[in-house]
Parts: C-alpha cells; sequence; structure tokens
C-alpha cells in the first residue's frame, strides 16, 4: 500500500504528540502543524530526527496548503484556564481552523476528523451522556468561546459531509490526562500531581462532589485512530472517554494516596458553569470500532506521576 500523508494540527500538543508517534510507528509520513500556544517543540523533539516527520510552526486560523490524505484536527487549547484567556482567539481557532482544514479536505481530497468535546453537551441534563443528546449550554458564559466553538465546527463538519460529500470524523473527547500534560496546563490531574508533588495545598473547586471520568492517553490517541480508519458510514460522532466515574474529591484522595504526599485538601470557588457530572456512554465506539479503555486511573495515575516526578526533578536540578 502506498505511504499515506497525514496532517495533525495541534500535533506538538499532549495528545497530538502521541497520535503523531503513533503515525510515524505504523510507516505514515506525518506533517506536524502548531502554533505553540499550549504545546512545545519539545513534546515532538524526540521524532524531528524521523524522517517521515515534518514540524510545521503555523496558526490553523491561516489557511495552509499540503498535499495529505489524512487530517486529524486537534488544534486548539485544551484546557479552562488557557481557552479562557483569550476566549476570541479560542473561538477563531475552533470555527476558523476547522473551516480552513475542511477547505484543505475537500480541495485535495483527504479524510478528516475533528477532535471535538464532551464539553458539547455542557452541563448535561442526561446521565451517562450519549451521542443523540444535543446538550445543555450557555452560549454567552466564560466556557462558551470553547463549547460553542466546538459545537459550530461540528455544525461546518457535517455541512461540509453533505454539501461537499467530505469523508468526515467526530470524536466527543472526554477528560484526558497522562504523561506530557504540561505542569502549568490548569486541569485538574496535572494540578492535583503538581500540588502533592510539590507539597502544596491542592485546590479543590467548589465541595468536589462534581465528577469526571479521566481517560489514559495512551487509550484516547487508540480510539481516533480507530474512527479514521473505522468504515465509512461510522460518521456520527463518536463518545470517547473512561466511563469509569470519579468526583474531583475522589480524585484528590487518589492522589495523596499514591504521592504519599503531606498536602492539605483546600476548597476553593467553584468556576461559573462548571459541569456537574460527566461520564461517557461508550457503546457506539464498542460496537464500532471495538474500542474501550484499558488503562484504569489507578494505573495511569502511577505512570502520569512518574512523568511529572521526572520533570520536576529536572526543574530542581537547573
Ligand atoms: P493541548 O492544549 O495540549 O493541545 C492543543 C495543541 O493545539 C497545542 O499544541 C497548541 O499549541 C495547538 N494550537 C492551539 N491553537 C492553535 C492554532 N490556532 N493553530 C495551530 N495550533 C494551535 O490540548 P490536548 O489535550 O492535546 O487537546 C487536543 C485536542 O483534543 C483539542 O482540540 C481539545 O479540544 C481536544 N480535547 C481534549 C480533551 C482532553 O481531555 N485532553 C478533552 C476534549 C477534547
Ligand atoms: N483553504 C485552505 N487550504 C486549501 C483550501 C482551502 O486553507 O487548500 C481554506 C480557504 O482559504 C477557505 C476555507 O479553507 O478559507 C474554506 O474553503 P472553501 O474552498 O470551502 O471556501 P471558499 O474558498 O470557497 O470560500
Ligand atoms: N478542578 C479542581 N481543582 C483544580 C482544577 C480543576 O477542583 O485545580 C475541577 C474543576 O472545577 C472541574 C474538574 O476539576 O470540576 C475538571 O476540571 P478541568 O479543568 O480538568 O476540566 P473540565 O472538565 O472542567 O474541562
Amino acid at each position: 500500500m502506498a505511504q499515506k500523508t497525514v496532517l495533525v494540527t495541534g500535533g506538538a500538543g499532549f495528545l497530538g504528540s502521541l497520535l503523531c508517534e503513533r503515525l510515524l510507528e505504523r510507516g505514515c509520513r506525518v506533517l506536524c502543524v502548531d502554533n505553540f500556544l499550549t504545546g512545545a517543540r519539545q513534546n515532538v523533539a524526540h521524532l524531528l530526527p524521523n524522517r517521515n516527520f515534518e514540524l510545521m510552526k503555523h496558526d490553523i486560523c491561516l489557511p495552509l496548503s499540503a498535499q495529505v490524505d489524512e487530517i486529524f484536527n486537534l488544534a486548539c487549547p485544551a484546557s479552562p484556564v488557557h481557552y479562557q484567556d483569550d476566549p476570541i482567539r479560542t473561538m477563531k481557532t475552533n470555527v476558523l481552523g476547522a473551516l480552513n482544514m475542511l477547505g484543505l479536505a475537500k480541495r485535495v481530497n483527504a479524510k478528516i476528523l475533528q477532535a471535538s468535546t464532551s464539553e458539547i453537551y455542557g452541563d448535561p441534563l442526561v446521565h451517562p451522556q450519549t451521542e443523540d443528546y444535543w446538550g445543555h449550554v450557555n452560549p454567552i458564559g466564560l466556557r462558551a468561546c470553547y463549547d460553542e466553538g466546538k459545537r459550530c465546527a461540528e455544525t461546518l463538519f457535517y455541512d461540509f459531509q453533505r454539501q461537499h460529500g467530505l469523508n468526515i470524523r467526530v470524536a466527543r473527547i472526554f477528560n484526558t490526562y497522562g504523561p506530557y500534560m504540561h505542569p502549568e496546563d490548569g486541569r485538574v490531574v496535572s494540578n492535583f500531581i503538581t500540588q502533592a508533588l510539590k507539597k502544596q495545598d491542592i485546590t479543590i473547586y467548589g465541595n468536589g462532589q462534581q465528577t469526571r471520568s479521566f481517560c489514559y492517553r495512551d487509550d484516547l490517541v487508540e480510539g481516533l485512530l480507530r474512527l479514521m480508519d473505522a468504515p465509512d458510514f461510522v460518521c456520527m460522532p463518536i463518545n470517547m472517554g473512561n466511563p469509569n466515574e470519579f468526583t474531583i474529591q475522589e480524585l484528590a484522595q487518589l492522589v495523596i494516596g499514591a504521592t504519599k504526599s503531606s498536602s492539605k485538601l483546600i476548597n476553593l470557588p467553584l468556576p461559573t458553569d462548571d459541569p456537574k457530572k460527566r461520564q461517557p456512554d461508550i457503546g457506539l465506539a464498542i460496537k464500532y470500532l471495538d474500542w474501550s479503555p484499558k488503562v484504569q486511573l489507578k494505573e495511569g495515575l502511577g505512570n502520569t506521576i512518574a512523568y511529572f516526578r521526572d520533570i520536576l526533578t529536572n526543574e530542581a536540578a537547573v
């Protein structure tokens, strides 16, 4: 079979970097495009010597020309702290970025996958969330630049499919964690681990009774690859995440236990519109992709803690 060329936008980010690695292992040529807003060249430094790997600094809000067979559109800050830092830029990345990548896919006849999110369900009134749930989203709140931006991107994907016959895939990704998260990323798993390792207070927002379901990075990336490879009728949005649900309080206790930290738990105000519970129904992923996550939270946290320990030790040595 001819060698495939695959474009990964946001390829220098937490998920994108592992996706690039897996694609190279499969023998693909990989074009990694990133503006390094929340990702870093360092995340893909180990891939640079590979002659099938090319790294390009580019903002997907601008048009891009490239000859590719497949596009994974992952570019967008994913942590609430970062996506709310410049909400207009987040919206542009979600909407103009998706439009440009769809325009490119149309011109070169490439298959294209969108990294969508459980946030499109907002603060859900249906539990667990199934793909046919339309969501409960505040269109003018602080999270809207991300939630509504991702919803608009999904609309564009389905309009390009209907209007131009594009071969599209949409993965609705639920909270994913693991090695290569940035220590300053601001999301809950990286915050709790860095706080525990530095013996700082663990910051629980609200009463800690809100829930999330945490998926390990390697499992998630395997799901994205399977979705891209799936038969063409698998073009409905597919939830991807680990259905095991934890309260944020439980997560804090697991992190304290695994790090043997003396950190105290403290409560800070709950951010506005913070979803109260979240759990994916992954029936469609099991049925159509034969995919379900393999790594459970305790094991995944262990690997992630080891990764952060190394980073913090290296930082201390500098
Ligand atoms: P990340 O912030 O580590 O990665 C995003 C990458 O996109 C970064 O490398 C960043 O520099 C790049 N980027 C941002 N704006 C860009 C632009 N305009 N042009 C080019 N590059 C740009 O986050 P992640 O966790 O790896 O998330 C990857 C994708 O998956 C995102 O689209 C995110 O919305 C989605 N997602 C992630 C999760 C999760 O829990 N990790 C959950 C739901 C959805
Ligand atoms: N686009 C791109 N690369 C391409 C083809 C298109 O970035 O190879 C962009 C293009 O600049 C436009 C968007 O994708 O902003 C949508 O393209 P389309 O052809 O659908 O729109 P049109 O140019 O007809 O408005
Ligand atoms: N959270 C917390 N402490 C932190 C960071 C986050 O209690 O230091 C909570 C946050 O309020 C939310 C959950 O953890 O209820 C997950 O937050 P995250 O930012 O990781 O992602 P979200 O799922 O909200 O996009």
